[in-house]
């Protein structure tokens, strides 16, 4: 799981991106190493993204990927700010993908502070959604706001986990930094939510504030707490690997993959989380889902770090109080 979509608004899907700066030669580069020749931009980007994904998903030994979709930055007030962030993907774009091709689940995103949000998870719920998403440092949220307590009970009661960004973050714009502490997810985890702390609260950059220890420390205290292991194979995130793959942590966390970020097991190797020979066998794989997931299996996380999302996923027909 956490794979995401992007994409133009190409062919009408309604998302949007806005590169500035120095993220122009990082997406360009992401595009490459997702398997995508530089022309994606210029011809129907979203559709050829879409297609790409799928393809290797088919290609790689995982059967089905979480993606995501990516709401607004919104005001603490509610105001919507298009102004801000660097990306949207509509929830309806992901769940009409979802129920066109079997190799994707939806994950929605909806920002608590909007005027709709009670709304807008009714009508996600009613039409499939297996998590929600949201970046609580990039989107603006304080999660433990308690006006957000009837969202986030509504989100236990329906058995929708929450899939929430922790620790640093430098491919998205932060608002507001504070927010990238695992401590800010108490609420939702008091009102029963199942959360997912994306990345385990990892610094992203060399500058960030490392809270995986503060994650660590939660996972003792909320038995539904959990976290993935998205974008572990990029420079700083895959620190803290050899304490990962050890119990009780280990039966705490489950695989993510933060595609299209780029996947490098030459970090792990270099802290001596996988040999050499492995780096080589994995590295070969040009497809970067099959390769994450290989680098996972080499760095010793156990099958069950694959599987373990199913038993947290929204099923259909749960019992609606
Ligand atoms: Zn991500």
């Amino acid at each position: 799981m956490h794979v995401h979509i992007v994409g133009t608004g190409s062919s009408g899907t309604g998302c949007w991106m806005r590169v500035k700066g120095w993220h122009w030669p990082l997406a360009a580069f992401m595009t490459r190493h997702v398997g995508l020749s530089r022309k994606a931009f210029s011809q129907n980007f979203d559709q050829v993204y879409v297609e790409n994904l799928m393809r290797l998903v088919r290609e790689s030994s995982l059967d089905k990927v979480v993606i995501l979709a990516q709401d607004l930055v919104h005001d603490p007030d509610g105001t919507p700010r298009k102004d801000l962030g660097s990306f949207y993907v509509p929830n309806d774009y992901v769940l009409q993908l979802a129920k066109e091709h079997t190799e994707f689940l939806p994950a929605v995103s909806i920002h608590p502070a909007r005027a709709d949000a009670l709304d807008e998870l009714e009508r996600c719920l009613e039409a499939g959604a297996v998590m929600m998403k949201c970046l609580p440092n990039c989107h603006n949220i304080d999660c433990n706001d308690p006006r957000y307590e009837k969202f986030w009970t509504r989100m236990a009661e329906a058995g929708l986990p929450l899939l929430a960004h922790t620790g640093g973050e430098h491919t998205v714009p932060v608002i507001n930094a504070a927010y990238a502490d695992p401590r800010v997810l108490t609420l939702p985890l008091k009102c029963g939510v199942t959360v997912i702390a994306a990345h385990c609260a990892t610094k992203s950059g060399i500058f960030d504030r490392e809270y995986f220890h503060a994650f660590v420390e939660m996972t003792r205290q909320f038995p539904n707490l959990y976290g993935d292991t998205s974008a572990f194979n990029v420079p700083f995130r895959g620190r803290h690997i050899g304490k990962c793959v050890q119990p009780p942590l280990s039966d705490r966390l489950l695989h993510g993959s933060d595609f299209p970020v780029p996947v490098y097991g030459h970090w792990a190797w270099m802290r001596r989380f996988i040999s050499w020979s492995e780096l080589r066998r994995c590295q070969r794989s040009g497809n970067v889902l099959e390769r994450d997931y290989q680098l996972k299996r080499a760095m010793g996380f156990a099958e069950a770090h694959l599987t373990r999302v199913n038993s947290l996923l929204r099923r259909r027909g749960v019992v609606v109080q």
